[in-house]
C-alpha cells in the first residue's frame, strides 16, 4: 500500500546465475508520475524492467528476492500476460517491432494479453494513430521498411494497445538522432498527460530528468541516488557523471 495505485518494487534481488544483477533495489512509481532510472552500461537498468514485467526468465535471471506490486497488487510470480493484463506494459530496448509484419498486424499484437474488449482496443488504436500519425499512414507496410525512430514509434504505440496503466520504456532514444530523441520524449510527456505513468530506463540522462517527477541513480545493480528529478539534476555528482557537466 502507500502508493495508491502506483508501482512499488521493494528490495528486489536478480541473479543471471551466478552474476548478481539486483541487490536489494526498491523504488517507487506514483500513480500518474514519471519516474526515471538512469545508469551506465551495465548497471540493471534493462534487468529492472525485465523483473517488473516477469520477462527476466526469457533471459536466464531469477529474481532472488523482494516484491513487486501494482497498487494492492502482486506482480511478482505471476506469468508475463498477467503483468500485461494488470495493467504495466515493457517497451523492450531496440526498437523490437516484427519486421516482416505489417505495421497494423504489429500494433494488434500489443493487444495480446489485455484485458480490454473490441471497444478498448479500437481506442486504443484511435489513441496510438493521433499520438503517431504515420503509424495510420503506414499501416499496410512491413515494419521493417519504417525509419529507426519511426520503429521506436511503433514498439511504444504496440505497448499502448494494452492500455497500460505504467508504461515501461527502455531506452526510447538509444541510436536515434537527437531531433527525434527529442520527439519520442515530447509523446512520453503526452502519453503521461494522459493518465499513463512511466517507468523511463535511460543512459540519456539530460532528456530523462527533464521528463521525469522522480529519479535513482542505479550503479552496479543498486540504488545510490534518488530524489526529485531537479534536485538531481542539480547535484555536482550526476552533473559529472550522467550530464557530462565538468
Ligand atoms: P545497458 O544500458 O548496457 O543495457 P543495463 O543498465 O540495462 O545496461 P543490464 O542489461 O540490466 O544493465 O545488465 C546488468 C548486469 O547483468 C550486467 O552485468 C550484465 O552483464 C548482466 N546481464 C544482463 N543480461 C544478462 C543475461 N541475459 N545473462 C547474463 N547476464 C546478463
Amino acid at each position: 500500500g502507500g502508493g495508491g495505485a502506483g508501482l512499488v518494487v521493494r528490495d528486489l534481488s536478480v541473479g543471471y546465475g551466478p552474476v548478481r544483477a539486483l541487490r536489494e533495489v526498491s523504488l517507487e512509481v506514483p500513480e500518474g508520475a514519471v519516474v526515471t532510472v538512469l545508469g551506465g552500461n551495465g548497471a540493471g537498468k534493462t534487468t529492472l524492467l525485465r523483473a517488473v514485467s516477469r520477462t527476466l526468465a526469457f533471459h536466464g535471471g531469477t529474481v532472488t528476492g523482494g516484491t513487486v506490486s501494482l497498487g494492492d497488487r502482486r506482480l511478482d510470480g505471476l506469468p508475463p500476460d498477467r503483468v500485461v493484463a494488470a495493467g504495466v506494459c515493457q517497451v523492450p530496448e531496440g526498437r523490437q517491432v516484427f519486421a516482416r509484419m505489417t505495421v497494423a498486424d504489429n500494433l494488434r499484437a500489443g493487444t495480446f494479453g489485455s484485458s480490454g474488449g473490441r471497444t478498448a482496443r479500437a481506442a486504443a488504436l484511435r489513441r496510438v494513430h493521433e499520438l503517431f500519425p504515420v503509424l495510420a499512414e503506414r499501416a499496410q507496410q512491413h515494419a521493417g521498411l519504417l525509419s529507426g525512430g519511426e520503429q521506436q514509434m511503433l514498439a511504444v504505440g504496440r505497448a499502448l494497445m494494452a492500455a497500460p496503466k505504467v508504461l515501461l520504456l527502455d531506452e526510447p532514444s538509444l541510436g536515434l538522432a537527437p531531433l527525434m530523441a527529442e520527439r519520442i520524449a515530447d509523446t512520453v510527456r503526452e502519453i503521461n498527460d494522459q493518465g499513463t505513468s512511466v517507468l523511463l530506463v535511460e543512459q540519456n540522462a539530460a532528456i530523462a530528468l527533464r521528463l521525469a517527477d522522480r529519479a535513482y541513480v542505479l550503479e552496479v545493480g543498486e540504488v545510490t541516488l534518488s530524489g526529485p528529478a531537479d534536485e538531481l539534476a542539480a547535484s555536482d555528482e550526476v552533473r559529472r557523471r550522467y550530464l557530462g557537466v565538468v
